[in-house]
């Protein structure tokens, strides 16, 4: 099926042989035409799918077929409701590519950056208005906005909106609305939330489920590299000589720590941004910007940060601090493997991290692929020991032994030992053997599975980032959302 086919305007249709979409993706051919015939449409879809063109080219198209009479004062015909700033800032990005060739005004809206653009924009009368719900509120409770003949409500990656909690903001929105209107909906799953929110805000909707997308947890291949704390900035340099990882997210558990790596980074030569709670909205934007368009290969990011981004062609994400918090590997490695682009996640444990890692390979329920990097010297610089306490000075004499053991138990730890893959990763053992050199055999058994010496860094920083220390009592469930999303279960 073509674009044409579709029944899609002619300038809507130019700009988007323009942005080179040559053929509609799957969620993009089973909504388009139900959004043109007016209905309201519930689109089971991630990002990554092409969702949102799904809903924005046949809202213009609509738009372009009922222009407001000439003479009758610009008002805003359409609301698009996301959950984070970034997201907001992706969706404007592209509505601007789809509608060039339209005469409409966009405005966006969201907090962290000044009213003021914003109030101007909405007083003026935005054909389309793309907001969080949250800033939006504000603005509207100071009479900015004026919705009263709005058309279309668009709930963008809904699921995540009542993640986060924004159903009372969502609300109070959608109940200043005209009742007549058409309203789509997005989420990554269909949940009993999800349909109760379809049952309270559309009407008849028509489900559109398109099937499992690729699954990053089989395209994205997770990698561990063993390592001192010491080590990993050098060794983070070592593997960015191979230019196959073009396009580099790495992550630090801290603020502090990702301006340091970004500036060890750039000292030697290597240009990133950063992006974390202590920059400004405008150089995260900026930072994100530099990154999609290649200006700088390496983006240094915080968890909290790089929630919801969505980037095309992330070659690698590196964790360089392994998350305490199942949660965030997920959400992290997420980051990749979109679309059809393949991409890897590398861990860099040190020996502190063990338990982060085990406890994660018991909640995906197998063990990540070891790895050595070929010509990296792991005993460069004699290990600064920070920490004197014995079984920490075990615990490394351990980590550096990687004695290979026999598998045991419900976890399957690395290879057989002495060197060579065995595969038997249960979906994970294709890996990768280009680039970074051999895998290493540290197969690792129950009984080291078992140890208790690793200190859970659960006490470091999670306080850092501003970030409600209280997560890990609900960690399973969410995570395990989470990670069932990514898998598509
Ligand atoms: P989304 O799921 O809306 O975030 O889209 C993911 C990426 O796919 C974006 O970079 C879009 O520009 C791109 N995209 C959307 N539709 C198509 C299409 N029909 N052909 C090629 N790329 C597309």
């Amino acid at each position: 099926m073509s674009f044409k086919e579709l029944g899609l305007d002619s300038h809507i249709l130019t700009a988007i042989q323009e942005a080179g979409y040559t053929e509609p993706t799957p969620i993009q051919a089973a909504a388009i035409p139900v959004v043109i015939q007016g209905g309201d449409v519930i689109g089971i879809a991630q990002t990554g799918t092409g969702k949102t063109a799904a809903f924005t080219l046949p809202i213009l198209t609509r738009l372009a077929a009922n222009p407001i009479p000439q003479g009758q004062r610009r008002h805003t015909r359409v609301l698009v409701l996301a959950p984070t700033r970034e997201l907001v800032a992706q969706i404007e990005e592209n509505v601007l590519a789809y509608a060039k060739h339209l005469p409409l005004k966009i405005a966006k809206v969201y907090g962290g950056v000044g009213e003021k653009p914003q109030k101007d924009a909405l007083r003026a009368g935005s054909d389309i208005v793309i907001a969080c719900p949250g800033r939006l509120l504000d603005l509207m409770g100071q009479r900015c906005a004026d919705f009263s003949k709005l058309e279309y409500l668009v709930l963008d990656e809904a699921d995540r909106m009542l993640d986060m909690g924004f159903l009372p903001d969502i609300r109070r929105v959608i109940n200043q609305l005209p009742k007549k209107r058409q309203t789509l909906m997005f989420s990554a799953t269909l949940s009993k939330e999800i349909e109760s929110l379809t049952h309270e805000f559309q009407h008849s909707p028509k489900i559109v489920q398109i099937g499992k997308r690729s699954n990053p947890a089989e395209t994205v291949t997770q990698l561990v590299y063993e390592v001192q704390k010491h080590l990993k900035l050098s060794l983070l340099m070592h593997l960015l000589k191979d230019d196959s990882m073009q396009m580099v997210l790495v992550f630090s558990r801290t603020k502090h720590g990702a301006d340091k790596i970004a500036r060890k980074l750039e000292q030697s030569g290597v240009r990133c941004a950063t992006l974390h709670a202590n920059r400004s909205q405008n150089q995260r934007l900026r930072a994100l910007d530099d990154f999609k368009t290649g200006t700088v290969r390496v983006l240094v990011a915080t968890d909290i940060a790089a929630r919801g981004i969505d980037v095309d062609g992330i070659s690698h994400v590196v964790n360089f601090d392994f998350p305490h918090i199942v949660e965030d590997y997920v959400h992290r490695i997420g980051r990749t493997g979109r679309a059809q682009a393949i991409g890897d996640a590398i861990s860099f444990v040190s020996p502190d991290e063990a338990a982060d890692l085990r406890k994660l390979e018991k909640f995906i329920n197998r063990g990540l692929v070891r790895k050595r990097a070929e010509g990296f010297d792991y005993n460069a610089a004699s290990p600064v020991v920070s920490d004197e306490r014995p079984e920490r000075r075990e615990q490394q004499r351990q980590f550096q032994q990687r004695r290979p053991q026999g598998q045991g138990g419900q976890q399957r730890h690395g290879q057989g030992g002495g060197g060579g893959r065995s595969g038997g990763h249960g979906g994970q053992g294709g890996g990768r053997s280009g680039g970074h050199g051999g895998q290493q055999g540290g197969g690792r058994g129950q009984q080291q599975g078992e140890r208790r010496s690793a200190p859970s860094a659960n006490a470091a920083p999670r306080g850092q980032q501003g970030q409600a220390p209280k997560r890990d009592g609900q960690q399973p469930s969410t995570a395990r959302k989470l990670w069932n999303r990514l898998t598509g279960k």
